[in-house]
């Protein structure tokens, strides 16, 4: 049987002993001192160059997956001596800045004046942009007469058209579907640029959708005529299958500063010619303007989204590993930037000139090679740091803790176990669930068994370890009751070997449940279990995540403890932004020590009510972990995608206790960072774990004049420790363009990057500013960037003409996506903690989940061809897209539907759920059944193809037209009017080119 061991818990002696006041964690001894990330490179003699099969040359035509990695694997004994370390320099100092928004605020509500051509003879009639957005309530039954034509309708505009209605007949909103095909492409299209001869009804404009939206746009009867063609507008369909169709399915080699690579949304191969592929680094433009004048002038934001471990495809090459053995990496001895493409040999290859800062350096005798006659080494294609955008360096001990080798990484699970979660069956299931997931836990690739040692503790009100050291024939639990300072009861035995103690840990993992299972305990602690977890990190003297599965909010005496304050009341006020803050400055101080010791917290959240996200959520975030949050938890329904996630997250690529550090050539710097991570000084981007799908939003400033000749050079450097516990540099370099034209600048922008980055900064201002006052922000510039352009790069045209270039065609719709997220949106109808919970979920992510989560992908699966596996071409979300007679894929990366027509084939129905019809389709189901014909399997695997790529597993809901369910669904029809405010696509554009024409004028 189980043996107990309760131990009577003392408080430890000293300063721990205590307990701080105002709820405030304990601290621990001072963490020890950041990463010594700025060595300079050391000077050795003779140590032979590594050789590998370099990269093809510029150009050639070898295929993309021929080359493998063929260095040797990294050795620790080839460590022995390693130069004392040196104080990290940087060649700029940041003032901080980092609680500023820096969404460029000029002014809410007013825009800078542009100095714009004379505006055309009679100006547009509608209300300035400097009013403040008010709601444009419109009473139920109310009339609005058609405003009179103004300029903007132009000459000739067509009389509206007689209200329209919803021909399905369904209740609730009042969707109104865009009038009749009226207006094409104006005079002006080019292929840079495209204009849009908008005609709109006047006056009810001030914000469309009214800003917050609420009910009254949608209670009226649809008199407001917006005499938009929806086909005439736009498409973010069109753009992407235009890239698709021009770029997909090729090979994209990165030989050429300031490319525009593909969109997200295409898929091809990508070949690292000398800069970092585009999985790794997307930016919002790829020529960046010479001088701060003009891009104040744009005030298109200046950011690279760096993803520094994303997932490369089996067909692409990955990253190769440079060892210099004790030499460590050659870096520049003035801004400590690794060696890499950009720098340039000189002097018959006795020295070089850094690409960043200019500085000539001696290259280190191990390190020299001759030149050939056009100045380039004669081994630049057999080093990966000379010819590639990307690659990794062992790291020498002055890159580790204490200057020695790190420990392999540690995962420590820890159970929720009060009474709702033994009783709903939630802990049997995790506990099934990890004696497999266990087997798989991510290993080196050379090595048979994993290095990660595994942990176990479970909680309500009091803590329990568990010894599962191998010898032991049955488990052991330790009880600490003290949950004000928590400490590690047991050092051996609590973090194992999997496979050594595998039968200890099966044991383990089958009692617990019953365990339990008489437990009346509801209450729980939140904080003191991450503490444990952390001080058992500590202990062990290696980085390593927590697994933690927690229901409820921790209500129990302890540090951390929450109360509830969810208050609809805030929204709406300047005091919303609290609903986003923590509630106590506990958590903040326990991220801050977990990142100091490379602990790395991943939170499981089953909520039946509400948690406080904005407090429990926090440290996951800082930490590099993830959130995930299954509302109303149900075993039929949901363990699925739980378990998903469960697996993935376990087994994904990631690497623990990480500093980034982001370089630039003289010019410009690095001036703000969203993400997951954690920031004691300006430059340093510490992560306690980075992981395949977090992403870095990094905006840049200039501090003197970029030149068009030398470009625009970002070199991101990654110290991490592997899940084998080496340590390593990862290295990703890109070289962008400069320009002193602003049309250069528009060409090489990137929407899904662009987007990506007002998402974050936007959703880190919630904290500090009124909603409305971002959404303000957000209207304005994106006004502005595109006033810009119509001032000073497009052809003069009639200001009824709405002119986009051709890179920021969808930047209104998405725009408008962004304004229309629930963690803007300010209405009670959506819950605090989901609100919270998407804000956290943005900050860390990619370009290609920010695309899918604004704008969803939405397939005709009608029209599937079984014969074929290519996925249907998406159509745009809107509802007038969908057609009764039609089955409807929709994915957003968190949630997927698949919406019925009323009049659904029934051999469509019949193939996919196996039953006679519409009527029959159970909707209570998150899982298709198998049915082995050619439409289930084609529609299964376009499903199990969309949810690959993504980082949560994303739950299938099944909804029929005309039923209540559908109102969900309607939520992501982004181009149409929100269900709880928002406006249309439509309405926004309108709403855009209102205030286009204002700046102009
Ligand atoms: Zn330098």
């Amino acid at each position: 049987m189980f043996l107990w061991l309760k131990i009577s818990m003392m408080k430890p002696a000293g300063p721990l002993g205590a307990a701080a006041p105002g709820g405030m964690l304990p601290q621990g001894p001072s963490p020890p001192g950041p990463h010594q990330f700025g060595q300079s490179g050391a000077h050795a003699q003779g140590h032979p160059p590594q050789r590998f099969t370099g990269p093809p040359p510029v150009n050639s035509a070898a295929p993309v997956n021929s080359a493998a990695p063929s260095y040797a694997p990294y050795s620790p004994s080839a460590q022995s001596s390693y130069p004392s370390p040196a104080s990290t320099s940087s060649v700029t100092q940041l003032g901080n800045q980092f609680n500023a928004m820096h969404i460029n605020s000029y002014g809410s509500g007013m825009a800078a004046p542009v100095q714009g051509p004379p505006g055309p003879p009679s100006a547009p009639s509608f209300q300035g942009p400097s009013r403040p957005p008010q709601p444009s309530i419109m009473q139920p039954g109310s009339q609005v007469l058609p405003p009179p034509p103004t300029a903007l309708n132009g000459p000739g505009a067509s009389p509206l058209p007689p209200s329209t209605h919803r021909q399905d007949g369904l209740p609730g909103p009042q969707y109104q579907p865009p009038p009749l095909p009226g207006q094409t492409l104006g005079p002006g299209y080019s292929p840079q640029q495209a204009n849009y001869g908008l005609q709109m009804a006047g006056g009810q404009l001030a914000y469309p959708g009214g800003f917050p939206g609420g009910p009254a746009q949608m209670a009226g009867p649809p008199q407001l005529q917006k005499k938009l063609d929806p086909d005439s507008i736009p498409s973010p369909i069109q753009v992407i299958e235009n890239d698709r169709a021009t770029r997909g399915g090729q090979i994209y080699a990165t030989n050429t500063r300031g490319q525009v690579p593909p969109l997200v949304t295409t898929d091809c191969v990508i070949q690292d010619q000398g800069n970092a592929s585009p999985r790794y680094i997307r930016c919002t433009t790829y020529c960046f303007p010479c001088t701060s004048d003009m891009a104040k002038q744009a005030q298109i934001p200046l950011a690279a989204i760096i993803k520094p471990f994303a997932t490369i495809p089996s067909n692409e090459t990955p990253l190769y590993l440079v060892n210099h053995g004790e030499n460590g990496p050659v870096r520049c001895n003035r801004c400590k930037a690794y060696m890499c493409p950009f720098m340039q040999f000189i002097e018959g290859g006795r020295r070089y000139q850094c690409g960043f800062c200019n500085c000539v350096n001696d290259v280190p005798p191990f390190y020299f090679q001759h030149l050939d006659h056009i100045g380039r080494r004669l081994d630049h294609y057999e080093k990966p740091e000379l010819s590639l955008g990307s690659y990794e360096y062992v790291a020498t001990l002055d890159y580790c803790r204490k200057n020695k080798p790190p420990n392999p990484p540690a995962f420590i699970f820890m159970i929720d176990v009060s009474y709702s979660n033994i009783k709903n069956g939630l802990v049997k299931l995790i506990c099934e669930e990890l004696k497999t997931v266990l087997e798989k836990l991510p290993k080196e690739e050379q090595e048979e068994t994993s290095a990660i040692r595994v942990g176990f503790i479970t909680y309500n009100k009091v803590l329990h370890f568990f010894n599962v050291k191998s010898n032991l024939a049955q488990p052991q639990m330790m009880v600490v009751t003290d949950v004000g300072e928590v400490f590690v009861p047991l050092l051996d035995g609590f973090l194992v070997n999997y496979q050594e103690s595998q039968s200890v840990i099966h044991n383990l993992l089958d009692q617990i449940p019953e365990m339990f299972a008489d437990s009346n305990e509801n209450e729980t602690v939140f904080a003191p279990v991450i503490q444990a977890g952390m001080e058992a990190l500590k202990a062990a003297d290696c980085a390593g995540k927590l697994f933690i599965f927690h229901s409820s909010l921790p209500t129990a005496e302890a540090p951390g403890k929450l109360r509830n304050r969810d208050d609809k009341k805030l929204i709406n006020t300047d005091k919303e932004k609290i609903l986003f803050q923590p509630q106590t400055n506990v958590y903040d101080s326990l991220a801050k020590d977990c990142v100091a010791h490379g602990c790395c917290v991943t939170l499981f959240l089953f909520p039946s009510q509400y948690v406080d996200v904005a407090s429990l959520g926090l440290v996951p975030q800082l930490t590099g972990g993830t959130l995930y949050k299954y509302n109303n938890f149900q075993m039929h329904m949901d363990s699925q995608q739980f378990l998903n996630d469960l697996r993935n997250d376990i087994e994904k690529k990631i690497g623990f206790d990480a500093i980034m550090r982001v370089r630039t050539s003289t010019g410009f710097r690095a001036t703000d960072f969203f993400g997951g991570i954690f920031m004691n000084n300006t430059t340093d981007v510490e992560m306690a774990a980075i992981d395949c799908d977090k992403a870095v939003t990094v905006e840049f400033k200039h501090d003197d004049k970029l030149g068009e000749d030398s470009g625009a050079l970002i070199q991101c450097a990654v110290l991490y420790t592997t899940i084998g516990g080496q340590r390593r540099l990862r290295i990703h370099n890109l070289s962008l363009n400069c320009s002193s034209q602003l049309a250069d600048l528009y060409k090489s922008c990137e929407t899904d990057a662009l987007i990506n980055f007002f998402a974050k900064s936007a959703f880190k201002a919630v904290l500090h500013q009124p909603l409305k006052v971002i959404r303000e922000i957000l209207v304005n510039q994106t006004a502005h960037m595109l006033a810009c352009y119509r001032k000073n790069c497009a052809s003069p045209s009639a200001a009824s003409q709405l002119i986009l270039p051709d890179s920021m065609k969808v930047l209104p719709v998405y725009m408008n996506c962004l304004l229309k997220n629930c963690v803007l949106l300010s209405r009670p109808e959506i819950s605090t903690d989901e609100r919270a919970y998407q804000r956290q979920l943005v900050m860390t992510m990619g370009v290609a989940d920010s695309q899918l989560f604004f704008y969803p992908q939405l397939l005709p699966i009608h029209t599937l061809d079984v014969k074929s596996t290519t996925l249907p071409a998406a159509i745009r979300c809107s509802e007038s897209r969908l057609s009764e007679e039609g089955i409807f894929l929709l994915a957003n990366g968190l949630n997927m539907f698949l919406w019925l027509g009323v009049s659904s084939p029934p051999e469509l129905v019949q193939g996919i759920f196996n039953v006679p019809s519409f009527a029959h389709v159970n909707t209570d189901m998150t899982l298709l059944p198998e049915v082995g014909n050619p439409y289930s399997q084609t529609l299964r695997m376009i499903m199990s193809i969309i949810q690959q790529k993504r980082p949560y597993s994303m739950k299938l809901t099944i909804v029929k037209q005309r039923e209540q369910p559908e109102m969900v669904f309607r939520q992501f029809l982004v181009e149409d009017k929100g269900l709880y405010g928002g406006s249309s696509y439509v309405d926004f554009l309108c709403c855009v080119h209102k205030e286009i024409c204002q700046l102009l004028n």
